[in-house]
């Protein structure tokens, strides 16, 4: 059936159009296409400076749980910024340790102290940090398609490749390997069937960290789900092997949970619906409501090695556990915990799947939907048979689905879909029917001459 598309220009852009140009004088940036200026936004929605209104299912920057101003945070935001925004370094301020103890009482003993930082690839450098101090051990081993962030020694532990590491010769951290096969049962890298399998990707992946490493394993890195690399869900049972498979070498596991944490995946951090918990937890992201704040959270007695070895831990710089920032992040963490937003985004997540699930049934081009909570991949195939990967097609749903209000993000063939935990069923129902006539539109060869989706270095 023809599906008639209502193009973005039909609405007067004008205004987007002379932000675009300008931009292209001064900036110099990373675009998905259509490009969008923005300029405000309220729980699910944004408008652009045409005012043009999108329903957000990608919250901020992967970042917002509560959905945009919130009027709580934005209480928070305003009392701090009337008292503290920042300070020297060398010192800490009554906003930044509030935070920090809820933050460490909210996890599991033997999460009990952090290290704040800005992002979560900085997260992800201090772990690198703590976890040298800690075992006296050079190499660090992450998960095939894994992603920590674009700092040069974490995009050595990165290995999705293309655009984003073109050109830039070796890695700055030469005692790395990428040798733990994801956890991909839909496409798994060995073509066996779990349970069947026992997760002999990780027997495999035993036999790699033997063969590319030195044997002397600080780390092994991985996301407790993967997100860039395809919305991975692991299997039951993964995670402990992986742990095992971590003590066997020696090395401390660490869990990467700047996408997925906290409360978004249906507990409030991520690696409790595993049962495994982590040596190291990395956070970035929705951590800060928003605001720029992350952490590398351990043990006491792991970041006291560190400390006593050196590897430059505590780590500090600029802008780490500002108090405006800890001060908003404080406030998400205590309404999260205070609310119960976990156990709501295991609930939507559920109806949010059946929808989805609808969808797959009536699309051959749907192969697979998986997530937990509010964290869903929608893999796009050429067909339910053969499941080739259909990167284009994937696109030009994407695209599709932003000229029709719905703002989704997407790499590789798999649409990536994370909405604010604040989002209603009636909204998730708006969603997933933008999302039917966004396929509808792709597979009648919509949208007309566009050749290039994205700009920039990120697949
Ligand atoms: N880890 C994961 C799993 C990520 O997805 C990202 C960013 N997409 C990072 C680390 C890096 O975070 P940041 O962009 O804040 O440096």
């Amino acid at each position: 059936m023809q599906v008639a598309a209502i193009p973005l220009a039909k609405v007067k852009d004008a205004l987007s159009q002379r932000y675009r140009a300008r931009e292209d004088e001064h900036v110099l940036a990373w675009h998905h296409q259509p490009r969008i200026v923005f300029s405000r936004a309220r729980g699910v929605r944004l408008w652009d400076v045409d005012g043009r209104e999108y329903l957000d299912f990608v919250s901020g920057h992967i970042n917002l749980l509560l959905g945009h101003n919130h009027p709580e945070l934005v209480q928070a935001l305003a009392e701090q910024a009337s008292k503290l925004w920042t300070h020297y370094k060398y010192y800490t301020t009554d906003a930044t340790i509030d935070f920090a103890e809820l933050l460490t009482e909210s996890m599991p003993d033997g999460l009990d102290v952090l290290n704040f930082t800005t992002t979560g690839s900085e997260a992800n450098e201090i772990a690198m940090r703590l976890a040298r101090g800690a075992t006296g051990r050079f190499d660090m081993v992450s998960v095939i398609q894994g992603l920590h962030g674009g700092t040069f020694a974490v995009e050595s532990l990165t290995s999705i490749g293309g655009p984003r590491k073109r050109g830039l010769g070796p890695m700055l951290m030469p005692a790395r390997a990428n040798a733990v096969l994801a956890p991909h049962c839909y496409r798994c890298p060995i073509n066996l069937k779990f349970p069947s399998c026992n997760i002999a990707c990780l027997d495999v992946s035993d036999e790699m960290i033997e063969r590319t490493t030195t044997g002397e394993v600080a780390a092994i890195f991985a996301e407790t789900i993967m997100g860039s690399g395809g919305m991975v869900v692991p299997p039951e049972g993964w995670l402990a092997k992986l742990k095992r498979l971590a003590r066997k070498w020696g090395a401390l596991l660490v869990l990467d949970e700047v996408q997925v944490s906290p409360a978004k995946t249906g507990a409030l951090w991520c690696f409790q619906q595993f049962g495994e918990q982590p040596d190291i937890l990395t956070l970035g992201k929705g951590t800060g409501g928003g605001m720029s704040i992350g952490a590398a959270v351990t043990s006491r007695e792991i970041a006291e090695r560190a400390k006593e070895t050196g590897c430059g831990v505590p780590w500090g710089s600029t802008f780490v556990g500002e108090a405006l920032d800890a001060a908003v992040a404080r406030k998400q963490l205590e309404i999260l915990i205070r609310d119960n937003y976990a156990q709501r985004a295991a609930r939507l997540g559920q109806y949010f799947m059946q929808r989805l699930n609808a969808l797959k049934d009536r699309h051959d081009v749907v192969g697979d939907v998986r997530g937990r909570g509010m964290y869903v991949g929608v893999e796009i195939v050429t067909d339910k048979l053969t499941k080739g990967k259909n990167n284009r097609l994937m696109q030009r749903i994407r695209y599709n689905a932003i000229e029709n209000g719905l703002l989704i993000g997407g790499s590789g063939n798999v649409l990536k879909i994370f909405p604010a935990l604040t989002i209603t069923e009636a909204e998730l129902d708006e969603g997933v029917e933008i999302l039917d006539r966004a396929i509808r539109l792709a597979l009648d060869g919509h949208p007309l001459g566009v050749e290039r989706f994205s700009e920039g270095s990120h697949p």
